[in-house]
């Protein structure tokens, strides 16, 4: 119990509901964090290993990222304890049941996250009629195919390399991962102007100063293959991505690739955070001692949550993508204006915006949360 108390704070969480049956071989959580501005939205995870802890955390960070994307959603995360790689008939009685436990909370609508994907959403909205991230036949927009997340990152790349005065025709891009973020930024990017001059996966970095043949990488990507298979360019060690002169690195892989012990080889003049904590908050400190401007994770990453809330709300694909520029540009102006006027970290501007937006919607519910 005291477990769940040291959790809580001045903004939640609102509620944690565990979920057991030992007949199904069932144990799952859900915290709804935050719902002041709407009922919340937040993955199903599942790992043989998460806990109460894991699913606080993530539940707070999508109340701020949902916030920071102005949404009219709160955060919530759920979890289930079990090994995502089950056959398909357990894992799906396994959601329904969970979902159907869960069939009351109308304050928390399921997303897909490690371990489950647009089928998964199916079998909840099946069952209880509360998911994001469908199937295309069931009126979803899938995301990851269409790049909204890549989408949303080239317009923040856009309005920081203008901050900094960073021309974005010809500047060189550097992009760890290679995957549903990482190819759609590079896409998005190079129709831009900008030249990719590093991509790389977890079997390499493919450099190329003259720009990597995107046409023939992500077909060869989407096929399975790494990107060191694809012709031409220097293959290089899997970190040596970290060590590319560009001027825009993106990091689009896993949490912590950029820390305290490696981020002396970064050498660019803009990040734009596409994974979730990539960096270090030591890295991102001695960054901004040197001039390099970092846009943090939940401003720059927010385009594949507001294309899912879209979706909730029965838009078209268009209409999400409309909305996922006009929103993440406006962010990331109002938090690099607040980085220039009051010489803040980026990661603390963007904190003060997202909680001072939770607060306000706070304050207009009758009981705070
Ligand atoms: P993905 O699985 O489609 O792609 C991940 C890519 O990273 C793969 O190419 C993989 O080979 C590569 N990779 C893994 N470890 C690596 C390493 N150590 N070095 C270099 N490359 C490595 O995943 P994704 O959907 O593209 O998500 C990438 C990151 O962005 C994750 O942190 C995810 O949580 C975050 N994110 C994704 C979305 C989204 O819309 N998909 C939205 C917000 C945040």
């Amino acid at each position: 119990m005291s477990e769940v108390f040291a959790l809580t704070d001045a903004l939640g969480p609102a509620r944690v509901i565990h979920v057991h049956n030992p007949a199904l071989g069932l144990r799952g959580i859900l915290v709804v964090d935050n719902v002041a501005a709407g009922p919340s939205i937040g993955g199903l995870r599942i790992a043989p290993d998460v806990s109460l802890g894991e699913c606080a955390r993530l539940a707070r960070a999508m109340t701020l990222k949902n916030a920071a994307a102005g949404l009219a959603h709160g955060g919530g995360k759920s979890v289930l304890v079990a090994d995502p790689k089950m056959p398909r008939a357990s894992k799906e009685q396994l959601i329904r049941a969970f979902a159907s436990a869960l069939r009351g909370e109308q304050d928390y609508i399921f997303g897909p996250d490690m371990g489950t994907d647009e089928t998964c959403m199916a079998w909840v909205k099946d069952e209880i009629g509360r998911s994001v991230g469908l199937p295309r036949e069931l009126g979803g927009i899938p995301l990851d195919e269409i790049g909204a997340t890549g989408w949303g990152l080239s317009h923040v790349v856009d309005v920081a390399a203008r901050h900094i005065d960073l021309q974005l025709r010809g500047a060189r891009v550097a992009i760890q991962g290679f995957g549903a973020v990482g190819r759609h930024a590079a896409r998005f990017l190079a129709s831009q102007g900008a030249i990719v001059v590093a991509v790389s996966d977890t079997g390499g970095t493919l450099h190329d100063p003259t720009g990597v043949d995107l046409g023939a990488l992500i077909p060869l990507k989407q096929a399975g293959r790494p990107v060191c298979d694809c012709p031409g360019g220097r293959k290089l060690g899997r970190d040596e991505i970290v060590g590319i002169e560009c001027d825009i690195w993106i990091p689009a892989a896993r949490p912590d690739v950029v820390n305290e012990a490696n981020v002396a080889r970064l050498h660019t003049r803009l990040v734009v955070q596409g994974a979730n904590i990539p960096f270090t908050v030591g890295a991102e400190k001695l960054l901004h001692e040197r001039g390099v401007l970092v846009v943090p994770d939940f401003i720059a990453n927010a385009g594949g949550v507001i294309c899912a809330a879209m979706e909730y709300h029965g838009a078209a694909q268009a209409a999400a993508f409309a909305a996922i520029e006009e929103k993440l540009r406006a962010n990331t102006r109002q938090v690099l204006d607040r980085v220039t006027q009051q010489k803040m970290l980026p990661r603390d501007a963007a904190m003060d915006l997202a909680v001072s937006r939770v607060k306000k919607a706070m304050a207009t519910r009758r009981w705070g949360i």
